[in-house]
């Protein structure tokens, strides 16, 4: 669309002049007769600019541009008046502090005029590419504003989804896992015995595949927080070892690990998810390793007063990986090469939560390998010093009470059997209630030392339950307060925060394990002691 320019003048002899004038620029020229007619046109168009005769009958030029300068749509449209006043007397016109005014004496020299257009011309033309790139750039804010909003509410949506998942799945798999478990250790003929053992193990395979979709996911919505908690690092790699062991011989490998001399026994740290890690790489390379050997190598890189920087380097003689797998590695889902998930299983995202752990634990991550020769996976990350000695450390990880009162608030029966069986294997009995008032009331006549409680009951659920206990407690000057553990398939953290907020002081995810349920124990016997 060309650029309009409105003339305004009494006489048309005059307009003709100035259209004239104009002849050759690129514009359409509208022509008004009157200040009133001006005004009208103003109001319904988009002018670039306005000529305006100062002398006419009715309202004058100067009337015209205060008029204009009153209405929002032509606050700041260019006039030029054309008038035999001198351009020092321009103050006595209202409305000119706006700007955009300029002036030109009669008689008109042309080439002065269309000098003066030109310059308000390429302004009006820049005024409107202006505008042009500042309506995209609404229009594109606007459009990222509600894509964020969908993608905010996707996660939101997602989170809560596995939030719910996980308790629906977990539930199950807990009485599926425990009760097979309790199942393998009871009197049975071989054959039997070799179909529970299938069933406990698909359950457990099946549980990995779980935690790893609900762990990816946690990482991913910021839901993990690490712990800082003493453990002893030889132990820790002992016990994988210990479990992988059969794996590696299964595939005739040799599976060793070195821990240099110099590194400690004990840190402050988060075992479970160091653990979670080297389970991870150590299993991926008995995976991918046919022949030769597997090893796992700790090396202390350097040590400050409280803390130490230490490099696990996970060294096998299996497939390798090509330089193209190598970039998709770390990716969540995927895998070196699609013929690898037909071949050897596997959700592809082992690599990419170990890879998350170690960057929360303000480490790094890397992989060296070889396509036929092997792989080495290193990780290193900063561990605080341990104050504990290991003799203390031994007393305080393998005590269990020699008795404990316990109570088990849960209204689903098989979960029932299995934590009571769980606690049996370790040599405790419990009572049970069946929801959370029934927990209240025999809380109040027993006072137990330890409250396994489960958080979705009927009627009064655990969080209830729980703070009626605090509450009774605290009126009744009850000197040792029980343990109260929560017991729930749901992992996220909201769910922990919520426990602790009514006064848990801890946290079992079900399904339990039994080394869970000892440390529960172990827990409780710490606090006998005090
Ligand atoms: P998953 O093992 O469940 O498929 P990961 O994220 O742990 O998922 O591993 C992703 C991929 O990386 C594997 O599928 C495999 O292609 C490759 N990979 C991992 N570790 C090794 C290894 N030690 N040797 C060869 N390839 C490996």
């Amino acid at each position: 669309m060309k650029p309009k320019i409105l003339i305004v003048d009494d006489l048309i002899e005059n307009l003709i002049s100035l259209e004239a004038i104009l002849d050759g620029f690129d514009i359409d020229i509208i022509r008004a007769f009157s200040g009133e007619e001006a005004l009208k046109f103003s109001m319904r168009e988009d002018f670039a600019l306005v000529i305006l005769d100062v002398q006419m009958p009715g309202m004058n030029g100067y009337e015209t541009l205060e008029m204009m300068r009153q209405r929002k749509k032509t606050k700041y449209l260019p006039v030029i008046f054309v008038s035999a006043i001198h351009q020092s007397d321009l103050h006595i016109i209202k409305g000119i502090e706006t700007g955009a005014v300029d002036f030109i004496p009669k008689p008109i020299i042309p080439d002065i005029l269309r000098g003066k257009v030109r310059v308000f011309l390429d302004l009006y033309i820049q005024r409107m590419r202006l505008n042009d790139l500042l309506e995209q750039m609404e229009e594109t804010n606007l459009n990222l504003k509600v894509a964020k909003e969908r993608a905010e509410e996707a996660t939101r949506a997602k989170t809560m989804f596995l939030a719910n998942m996980s308790h629906e799945i977990r539930t199950p798999l807990n009485g599926v896992i425990g009760l097979s478990k309790l199942l393998q250790k009871s009197e049975m003929n071989d054959d039997q015995q070799n179909l529970v053992n299938i069933i406990t193990t698909s359950g457990e395979n099946l549980l990995l595949i779980i935690n790893d979709i609900l762990d990816f996911s946690k990482i991913e919505s910021g839901q993990v927080q690490l712990e800082t908690i003493n453990f002893n690092l030889r132990n820790l790699v002992k016990n994988i070892f210990q479990l992988l062991q059969f794996k590696a011989n299964e595939k005739g490998i040799e599976l060793c690990y070195h821990i240099s001399d110099e590194i400690a026994d004990t840190f402050l740290g988060d075992p479970l998810r160091i653990n979670q890690i080297l389970m991870n790489l150590v299993n991926n390379a008995i995976k991918f390793t046919h022949k030769g050997k597997v090893k796992l190598i700790i090396e202390l890189i350097d040590q400050s007063e409280q803390s130490v920087r230490l490099l696990f380097r996970i060294v096998d003689t299996g497939i390798g990986i090509s330089e193209e797998g190598k970039s998709l590695l770390f990716k969540e889902f995927s895998q070196s090469e699609s013929s690898i998930t037909r071949k050897y299983g596997g959700t592809g995202l082992g690599l990419a939560i170990s890879q998350n752990l170690v960057n929360l634990m303000n480490g790094e991550i890397g992989i060296e390998s070889k396509i036929g020769e092997g792989s080495e996976f290193w990780f290193r990350i900063p561990l605080k010093k341990s104050g504990i000695l290991e003799d203390e450390e031994k007393d305080i990880a393998n005590h269990l009470p020699k008795s404990v009162s316990i109570l088990l608030a849960e209204d689903n029966l098989i979960n029932q059997k299995v934590a009571v069986l769980t606690l049996k294997q370790l040599g405790f009995n419990c009572d049970i209630a069946n929801n959370g008032a029934e927990a209240f009331k025999k809380y109040v006549s027993t006072r137990y030392e330890l409250v396994l409680m489960d958080m979705q009951m009927p009627e009064v659920d655990g969080l209830q339950a729980t703070r009626m206990i605090r509450e009774y407690e605290q009126q009744n000057f009850i000197p040792h307060p029980a343990y109260v553990v929560a017991l729930t398939a749901n992992n996220m953290v909201e769910d922990k925060q919520l426990c602790f907020s009514v006064g848990m002081n801890n946290f079992l995810c079900k399904p339990f394990t039994e080394a869970g349920m000892r440390g529960i124990l172990k827990d409780v016997a710490r606090i006998q002691k005090k």
